[in-house]
């Protein structure tokens, strides 16, 4: 099942092209908005998951298209992402110490949203497609063979960074650098979560092509090693990393699409309203060049 808000934040149900309201069938949850609505609903949605697929089956099928859709996790309690979890392509021997960090929950933007580039002295801005997970249920302490069942469902996210600031806290958790959907796929959609392929194009040029199957903790061992830190809650956000190889600078008026497979894709735009410059090569095309990430050419901060 994928769900989705669209509109003003009803609750629908997205099959092919088309989306099914069915906020009426979940406005028993208790909530105080959209973003606990969700991760209420997440939380008993063994309960619910029968009658929401009875209202799907009676509903009225409205046409993507003539919709909006919004974040389907407006404001996570949780957004943690992986770092360096991925092996390259081969390009390294052996895994990074697993580690992870906090985004804060107040950068969600959704589907066609406007990632916006602040005006701070980074030496790139990029965006890293990964594949995030849905916690379903309550998890501490979790083990790795018993994950998968605390994981709800899968969307896709892309990591905005500004890179070269002072500290990870200010390059990671800016305003707008959390876009994420454009969907919630219910785990029993995606049999081999391990096994997905990533895409991210910017302006319709593939940049970053990578599978899943090159993970360097797999799923179930993020979930075990992030709920020995800390307790993980239903709605809460797991960001698997990504392969560094195809990361570039995001500039003003980029319109970047993220595709997991059996997920979906996810539209979003880039506005710097100081119009800054950078080349266009990815990390990969700069392979053995300096600096390892592309120089900003024009604009407020620009080093030339
Ligand atoms: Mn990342």
């Amino acid at each position: 099942m994928k769900l989705a808000y669209f509109n003003d934040f009803r609750l629908g149900v997205v099959n092919g092209d088309s989306i099914v309201d069915v906020s009426a069938e979940v406005s028993d949850v208790p909530h105080t908005g959209p973003h606990n609505l969700i991760s209420n609903l997440i939380g008993r949605f063994d309960e619910y998951r029968g009658r929401i697929e009875a209202a799907v089956a009676r509903g009225t099928a409205i046409p993507l298209a003539s919709v909006t859709l919004r974040p389907p996790l407006p404001r996570p309690g949780n957004i943690i992402c992986m770092a360096v979890n991925y092996m390259e392509d081969g390009t390294r021997t052996e895994p990074a110490a697993i580690n992870a960090f906090n985004k804060a929950s107040t950068a969600v933007i959704g589907p066609e949203g406007i990632m916006v580039l602040p005006d701070v002295a980074a030496t790139i801005f990029e965006g890293e497609a990964e594949l995030a997970l849905v916690i379903g249920k309550t998890a501490s302490n979790v083990s790795a063979a018993d994950a998968m069942d605390y994981v709800f469902g899968y969307t896709c996210f892309i990591d905005g960074s500004a890179r070269g600031v002072p500290a990870f806290y200010q390059m990671k958790s800016r305003e707008t650098f959390a876009p994420i959907g454009p969907w919630i796929v219910t785990a029993d959609e995606i049999p081999n979560p391990q096994n997905l392929q990533v895409k991210l194009w910017n302006n319709g040029e593939l940049k970053q092509n990578f599978n899943t199957d090159d993970m360097a903790h797999k799923i179930a061992r993020c979930v075990e090693w992030v709920s020995s830190v800390h307790t993980l809650l239903p709605g809460d956000i797991l960001a698997t990393g990504t392969n560094h190889r195809g990361l570039h600078a995001f500039q003003h008026g980029d319109r970047i699409e993220l595709e997991v497979e059996q997920v979906g894709k996810l539209a979003i735009t880039v506005q710097d309203d100081l119009a800054r410059t950078w080349g266009r090569d990815t990390r990969l095309e700069r392979h053995g060049m300096k600096p390892e990430t592309s120089p900003q050419l024009t604009g407020k901060y620009a080093k030339a």
